[in-house]
């Protein structure tokens, strides 16, 4: 209830992402957290809008740049728990290259990826995780290109906290969140998150019968690189679950000298309204 504002979303009736900002909410309260020690900053799609439906610090990026905002927001306040989000076109296309610059860095913010294998706000368009032969306005023969596949990449690019989740498996979900807040360093968690408008193909009924639960893997074994690499290539990139998790890395932040004692704060700022509003008015 506490990261609950009034604004009504709105997304279509079924959308996978309700179930996101669901899990968002819960695993902030279940943290501890209030509203005003979070921020959410989103990009650009269906997905993006979800920094206005959480009370807490919002900023509503532009499009593929919701990582560099996010963080930027992080290095100017450490005591802010940072989440970004967005969705496949906007992490895995236009900002491939800072998803993996933020994985390398492993700077402490949770990236949420709502992935729907396709591009629902500007109505239906092939995305960069949508399958060979898949058939949208933009490819009405079919897609000719390989789908990327996150997980792999994230855990080549030296990913320290990689999972997955399913939009429908919400205590899940909350718990692979919760988990990704409380890890020193970057995690990404990629969400299937079904767009029932557009995407005839990967349904809520498709990824049931297609995705697999780490959990009923046996001795499957979170801190195994290679086990993960290979459990990953063996689903084709359909499992659920803590994928891979290195708890011993220093964070970005660990690694800066005094930032953990002396890194900016919002008592550092400490501004008054007028001060505030000079400064602001620098910016316009
Ligand atoms: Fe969700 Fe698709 Fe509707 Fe966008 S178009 S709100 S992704 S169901």
């Amino acid at each position: 209830k506490e990261f609950r504002n009034n604004v009504k979303p709105n997304w279509c009736p079924g959308c996978g992402d309700f179930s996101v900002q669901a899990a968002i909410q819960r695993a902030a309260a279940n943290v501890g957290l209030v509203p005003d020690e979070l921020a959410i900053v989103s990009g650009i799609g269906c997905s993006g809008r979800i920094s206005g439906y959480i009370k807490s610090y919002g900023f509503h990026g532009i499009h593929g740049r919701c990582l560099p905002i996010a963080q930027g927001v992080k290095m100017a306040n450490r005591e802010l728990t940072v989440i970004a989000s967005g969705g496949d076109g906007d992490g895995f296309a236009i900002g491939m290259g800072h998803t993996l610059h933020s994985i390398r860095r492993n700077i402490d913010i949770t990236y949420i990826v709502m992935d729907n294998q396709i591009y629902g706000l500007t109505k239906g368009q092939t995305s960069p995780r949508s399958a060979a032969g898949f058939k949208t306005k933009s490819t009405p023969k079919g897609s000719i290109e390989q789908a990327v596949s996150p997980m792999e990449l994230a855990l080549s690019a030296g990913a320290t906290f990689v999972a997955q989740s399913f939009s429908t498996d919400l205590k899940d979900l909350t718990a692979i969140i919760e988990a990704g807040i409380r890890h020193k360093g970057f995690s990404l968690i990629n969400v299937f998150s079904p767009c029932v408008t557009y995407n005839k193909i990967n349904t809520y009924d498709w990824f049931k019968e297609n995705l697999t639960k780490l959990s009923t893997i046996e001795q499957y074994d979170p801190s195994d690189k290679q086990q993960a690499m290979q459990t990953i290539m063996e689903h084709d990139g359909l499992v659920t679950g803590i994928i891979y998790q290195d708890s011993n890395r220093q964070s970005y932040q660990e690694l800066i000298p005094g930032y953990k004692e002396e890194g900016l704060s919002k008592a550092d700022l400490n501004l008054s309204q007028e001060a505030f509003d000079q400064m602001a008015g620098e910016f316009m």
